[in-house]
C-alpha cells in the first residue's frame, strides 16, 4: 500500500450532485478528493440508449452552467452526458474515475481514514469530512422468485434491439417498464406486460407515454396481464398468478424484463456510523448542513431518500445540496443558504 494522501474533504460520486458539490467546493478553494466507482455520470450512462429526461432541462442543469438541446426539447442520456462533461472540464474538476470507495475507518479526532480501490490500484486517504453523493439508484429491484436468475430474465432495459423478433414479457408498471415496453413494440418484439394492480396509474407516467400505451393495449397490439404477479420463470415458461382469484395461469416468452424499480446502496453511509430509518434505509440528515448524525458525514443528492419507493427526490431539488454543505463546512450560517438564481422556483 503506498503513503497515505491527506485532504480537507473527500466526495464520493460524481453524478449530477458530486459534481455540482465539487463545482461550489473549488469555487471556495476548498481542498477536496473527489472518487467515482465509474465514469462522471455513471448512473446517467446506464440508463437506455437515447431515454429522454422528465425533469427540464433548466431543473437538471448545474453549477449555474445552463444546459441547451439543438430542438429546445428535454435532454437525452446522450446530451446530458456530453453536458457533465462540459461542466467537468469547465471548472477543470479533477475526478478520480474508477476508483470505488471501500472502507471508511472514523478515527478518535473524528477524522476518517479511507480505501479506495480501483484501475490505479489501492490508495488510503485522511480527510477531516466526508460528502457521499452516491445516488439511490445502485441496482435493480428483485422479485426473489424461483427462475429470476436465468440469461433470459433481464434487470436492465440495455437495448431494444436485444427483443427485435422475439418474444419479451415485461413486469412493472411504471416509466421504466412502460418506456420499455413501447421501444422494444416499436423496435419489433412481441411485446406483453405483467402489473400486480388493476391499470395503469397516469399520475406515475410520463404524460407522453400513457396515452401510446393504454391505446396499444386497447387495440390489442400489448398484451397486458393487469392484476398479475409473476411466480416463477422455467425456461421460456412463466407463471402468473391472479391477485384477485389466485389463479395461476403459464405465459410462453423468450425474454422476461423485469423493470419494478431501484434500490440503494447505503453501505458506505451504514459504514461510517450513519443512522439509518425505515425498511428503504433513509440517513439520519440535519436538512439545514446535510450533516449527518456522524459529525463530519454528509449525504447529498438522491441518496439522502435511501431507496426510494417513489421518486420524490430529484436532481431538481438537490440543487441547494451543495450550498448547504459548502456553508456548513466553512462555518457560516446555513439559514442564509437560499436556491441559487438560475433555479426556477419549485412548481
Ligand atoms: C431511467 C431513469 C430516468 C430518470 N429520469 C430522471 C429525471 O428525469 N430527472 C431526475 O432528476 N432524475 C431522474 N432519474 C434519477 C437520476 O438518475 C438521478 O436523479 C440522478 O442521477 C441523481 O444524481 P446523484 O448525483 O444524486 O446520484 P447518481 O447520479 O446516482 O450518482 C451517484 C454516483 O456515485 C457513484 N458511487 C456509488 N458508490 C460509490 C463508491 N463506493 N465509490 C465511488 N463512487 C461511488 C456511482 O458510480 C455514481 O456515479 C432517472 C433515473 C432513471 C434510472
Amino acid at each position: 500500500m503506498s503513503r497515505t494522501h491527506h485532504h480537507h474533504v473527500a466526495i464520493v460520486g460524481a453524478g449530477p450532485v458530486g459534481i455540482e458539490i465539487a463545482a461550489a467546493m473549488k469555487r471556495e478553494g476548498i481542498d477536496y478528493v473527489h472518487f467515482d466507482a465509474g465514469q462522471i455520470g455513471q448512473t446517467i450512462y446506464q440508463f437506455t440508449p437515447q431515454t429522454r429526461f422528465f425533469s427540464s432541462n433548466e431543473r437538471i442543469a448545474i453549477a449555474g452552467v445552463p444546459l441547451q438541446t439543438c430542438d429546445q426539447s428535454k435532454s437525452t442520456r446522450e446530451q446530458y452526458l456530453a453536458y457533465l462533461r462540459s461542466v467537468v472540464q469547465q471548472f477543470d474538476l479533477q475526478v478520480r474515475t474508477y476508483e470505488r470507495l471501500e472502507s471508511i475507518r472514523r478515527l478518535d479526532d473524528g477524522s476518517f481514514l479511507l480505501d479506495t480501490n480501483g484501475i490505479r490500484g489501492p490508495a488510503q486517504w485522511h480527510v477531516q469530512k466526508l460528502v457521499l453523493a452516491t445516488g439511490g439508484t445502485a441496482g435493480p429491484r428483485k422479485l426473489g422468485i424461483p427462475g429470476e436468475d436465468q440469461e433470459n430474465v433481464h434487470h436492465r432495459f440495455d437495448d431494444p434491439h436485444v427483443y427485435f423478433r422475439t418474444r419479451v414479457l415485461i413486469v412493472g408498471g411504471k416509466n421504466s417498464a412502460i418506456e420499455a415496453a413501447l421501444r422494444c413494440y416499436h423496435a419489433g418484439a412481441n411485446v406483453s406486460m405483467s402489473y400486480r394492480r388493476a391499470e395503469f396509474d397516469p399520475k406515475h407516467i410520463k404524460y407522453w407515454l400513457y396515452p401510446e400505451i393504454t391505446g396499444l393495449a386497447k387495440a390489442g397490439r400489448i398484451d397486458i396481464h393487469y392484476n398479475t404477479q409473476m411466480t416463477s420463470i422455467d425456461g421460456t415458461a412463466v407463471t402468473l398468478r391472479d391477485v384477485v382469484t389466485g389463479e395461476e395461469s403459464t405465459v410462453h416468452t423468450d425474454f422476461v424484463l423485469v423493470l419494478i424499480g431501484y434500490r440503494a446502496d447505503m453501505s458506505l453511509a451504514r459504514m461510517a456510523g450513519v443512522e439509518l430509518k425505515t425498511e428503504f434505509e433513509v440517513p439520519t440528515i440535519n436538512q439545514e448542513t446535510m450533516e449527518t448524525n456522524v459529525p463530519g458525514v454528509y449525504i447529498a443528492g438522491t441518496a439522502i431518500a435511501g431507496t426510494q419507493d417513489q421518486f420524490r427526490v430529484f436532481i431538481e431539488n438537490c440543487h441547494v445540496h451543495s450550498e448547504r454543505i459548502v456553508a456548513s463546512i466553512l462555518g457560516r450560517n446555513p439559514a442564509r443558504v437560499q436556491q441559487t438564481e438560475y433555479l426556477r422556483p419549485e412548481s
